[in-house]
């Protein structure tokens, strides 16, 4: 007992305001905590995606396992909840950022490769880059995503589709391990032996955790070839087509997409391609020289004006398709197509070339099967996606007054497929948050029975969450 006390405050409940519990937090830090009166709150809050205006009530920049305890525990006493983000790419997926706490863990960014398993332990604020060039000096690649800014963490959890993703299926189905810290601020390590619950949860579903580190399985692929070809937009049909019969004859180990381009006119964008507009394929082959010329020599026989195809690291595949690698003001629509057919091209082609497409910098569609088809894989709550290919439509939005024509014109190119759609939705391509049912599945249920378990009082708030 503290000698100093009087009897009164010994014996009266001490009632704690909440800005004492976060001068508390604060000083339990090792990272920082910012409030909206500090001068870095914009900074804080900002996500990558820039359309994301979050209000968090603070921001906690976590350095470690013991500051994402220390913040769980505080939002437990007050009733708040977590929202763990690394890079904020799919900022715009919280339902709502009411009484939470941003919780950034863009500073855990450890990497420990294990050649013998074949294994890479990294930080939840882990990007692409670090990763990928660290498996290439032991020959190694990691299932990534076509964008080199995205999260470790987000992109896996999320699914994960990339240019592995016929070969080697979802980003998720390669996830060993996780290091996680539960809505009590409990750190547990989740494995297909410990807490399974949790690890099929968390694997493609939505498990109610901050994840502090990942455990993901790498792959012995030192070179393959990889780029795009284009052409003139003129010449989509024609293209559209014959990339439509080409993936019928390609291996598993062939990973494509067929995609209109169109450049803005802006500095930003190199002079050859600047105001221009094109019809492209992108693909990344794992073959020989020899194997590969061969399977692309019908698409090379179209005579592309560009041919950007070559062998390559897999540290060096983020940079076929092309995204940003800053912070964007994007907005983007999804289609999982049940089928390619000439009949889905045709709609996939009405769609790009409509007058109301101009305002998108990408209509693209990206070949599935293989690996990512059901049955393929065992994994996690979604380990497959049941369609034959995805359409992803996106446009920038330079200035605020743009976005509704953006967001429309997106949303248009998704209508115009639906009569090609499946049911489901994926869930890495969908920008807000929509019913469970169409992300998860079959698995929803058994995922809210994971959610009531771990985290009835809700304090975990992830993306996409499941009402
Ligand atoms: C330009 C661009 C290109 C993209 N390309 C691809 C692509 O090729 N393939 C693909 O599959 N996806 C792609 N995506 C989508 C991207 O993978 C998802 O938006 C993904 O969620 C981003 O993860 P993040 O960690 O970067 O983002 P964040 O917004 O930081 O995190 C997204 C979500 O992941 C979960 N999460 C993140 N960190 C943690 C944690 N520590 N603990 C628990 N949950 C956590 C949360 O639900 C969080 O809301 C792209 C997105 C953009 C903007």
């Amino acid at each position: 007992m503290d000698e100093h006390m009087t009897t009164s405050e010994q014996s009266t409940p001490q009632t704690v305001l909440p800005g004492e519990h976060l001068e508390r937090l604060r000083a339990q830090l090792t990272g920082r905590l910012v409030l909206p009166r500090d001068p870095d709150w914009d900074d804080a809050r900002q996500a990558w995606q820039l359309l994301s205006d979050q209000h968090p009530a603070a921001v906690v920049l976590a350095a470690d396992e013991k500051d994402v305890i220390a913040t769980v525990v505080t939002a437990r006493k007050l009733g708040l909840s977590v929202a763990p983000q690394g890079t904020g790419h799919a900022g715009t997926t919280i339902a709502s950022w009411r009484d939470t706490i941003l919780l950034r863990t863009s500073a855990l960014r450890d990497i420990e490769i294990d050649p013998e398993t074949e294994r890479v332990r990294v930080g939840a604020g882990a990007v692409w880059p670090d990763v990928v060039a660290a498996a290439a000096q032991h020959g190694l690649a990691a299932v990534t995503g076509m964008a080199t800014s995205v999260g470790v963490a987000g992109f896996s959890l999320g699914g994960g589709l990339g240019w592995l993703a016929r070969s080697h299926g979802l980003g998720a189905n390669s996830i060993r391990s996780l290091d996680v810290v539960d809505a009590h601020g409990r750190a547990l390590h989740v494995d297909a032996a410990r807490h399974a619950d949790l690890f099929w949860a968390a694997r493609g579903g939505i498990a109610p955790v901050v994840v502090t580190a990942i455990e993901l399985q790498l792959y012995p692929i030192e070179k393959l070839w990889a780029g795009g070809l284009m052409w003139p937009l003129e010449r989509a049909a024609e293209v559209v087509h014959a990339w439509g019969e080409w993936i019928g004859t390609v291996p598993e180990t062939v990973t494509s997409l067929v995609r209109v381009l169109r450049y803005p006119p802006i500095p930003d964008i190199p002079e050859f391609l600047r105001g221009r507009s094109f019809v492209a394929v992108e693909a990344a082959v794992q073959a020989d020289a020899d194997a590969a010329g061969r399977l692309l020599a019908p698409l090379r026989s179209l005579a592309p004006e560009m041919d950007s195809m070559r062998p390559m690291s897999p540290a060096e595949l983020g940079s076929v398709h092309g995204d940003p690698p800053q912070p964007s003001p994007a907005v983007g629509s999804s289609v999982l197509l049940s089928e390619i057919s000439a009949a889905s091209l045709d709609a996939l082609l009405g769609a790009a070339l409509d007058p109301s497409a101009t305002s998108l910098v990408s209509i693209e569609l990206r070949h599935l099967g293989g690996m990512l088809s059901p049955g393929r894989a065992d994994g996690g709550a979604v380990s497959s996606l049941d369609g034959a290919g995805l359409v992803f439509a996106v446009g920038m939005v330079p200035f605020p007054e743009a976005r509704d024509a953006v967001t429309a014109a997106a949303a248009a190119v998704a209508r115009r497929l639906a009569s090609f759609a499946s049911p489901r939705r994926v869930k890495n391509f969908t920008e807000t948050p929509v019913a469970a049912e169409e992300l998860y599945g079959d698995a929803t249920e058994r995922l809210r029975a994971v959610a009531a378990a771990w985290d009835p009082e809700r304090i975990i708030r992830l993306g996409h969450p499941l009402d």
